[in-house]
């Protein structure tokens, strides 16, 4: 089995003015020093990306966005091009979170364009997948994976430079302090690199990592690390304290 280093991800949504993001980012980028076996991400909200960027250069700890258009430039309104989070010094951004799917009606198909653009200027697609609770209760898992992982990459084609990552988040799990068991992700997990093997060919799909989301903590992480297809965490709500989401980070 291909080695994946793994990724703990930190996406801070809609929290933090951009005094209290650099200071979280500076605490933590000193906090993180001694980080060598696994890649660290935050991704702040869109106006504290450029400041957090300062904050983090010479640090371990990469800065991501939590969305952006798949047009390069235009008459958007409200929207940003995936150059303008590079120049904003962003490496990775995460596309489809499932509160863009619900509250805002992002289809899998808006989440194609995105991770196509973010592909096409060299940034690190974080396509976030994962079924609600009654599909689960519905025995409809499996198959809202195959729709959102299938269509999601639809056309996209990969080779060693363009790295993708796929995060596999229950919508129930997220912000319900329900973390999904250590056996019910890794089942997603292989699910989905099955789908990737499917989709991106076996070699390819090995090197993808796969994050679980869904109210992960210091407590919960290594149970849930230690599983095979598991190569990280998308972190919410414990990723706004410097200190707790170093705890998780250093589990
Ligand atoms: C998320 O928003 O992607 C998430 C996993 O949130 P939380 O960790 O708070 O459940």
């Amino acid at each position: 089995m291909e080695s994946r280093k793994p990724l703990i991800a930190g996406t801070w949504k809609m929290h933090k003015t951009c005094p209290e993001a650099v200071e979280t980012a500076r605490v933590l980028a000193g906090m993180t020093t001694d980080v060598e076996g696994a890649d660290i991400m935050i991704a702040p909200p869109f106006p504290a990306l450029a400041p957090v960027a300062e904050a983090l250069a010479g640090s371990r700890i990469g800065l991501g966005s939590q969305n952006l258009h798949w047009e390069k430039q235009g008459a958007y309104t409200g929207e940003v091009s995936a150059d303008m989070l590079v120049s904003a010094g962003c490496s990775y951004v995460i596309i489809g979170h499932s509160e863009r799917r619900h509250i805002f009606g992002e289809t899998d198909e808006s989440v194609n364009k995105k991770t196509r653009a973010a592909l096409a200027a060299q940034l690190t697609p974080v396509l976030c997948v994962g079924e609600t609770e009654s599909e689960r209760d519905a025995g409809k898992t499996f198959s809202i994976l195959d729709k959102q992982v299938q269509k999601g990459l639809n056309n996209v084609n990969l080779d060693a430079a363009s790295p993708l990552i796929v995060a596999y988040e229950p919508v129930w799990a997220i912000g319900t302090g329900r973390t999904a068991t250590a056996d019910q992700a890794e089942e997603a997990h292989a699910h989905i690199r099955r789908l990737l093997a499917q989709q991106l060919g076996r070699n390819m799909a090995d090197t993808v990592r796969i994050l679980y989301g869904g109210s992960v903590k210091p407590e919960n992480i290594a149970e849930l690390m230690a599983r095979d297809d598991i190569d990280g965490a998308l972190v919410g709500g414990a990723s706004l304290d410097a200190d707790t989401f170093s705890r998780l980070i250093h589990y």
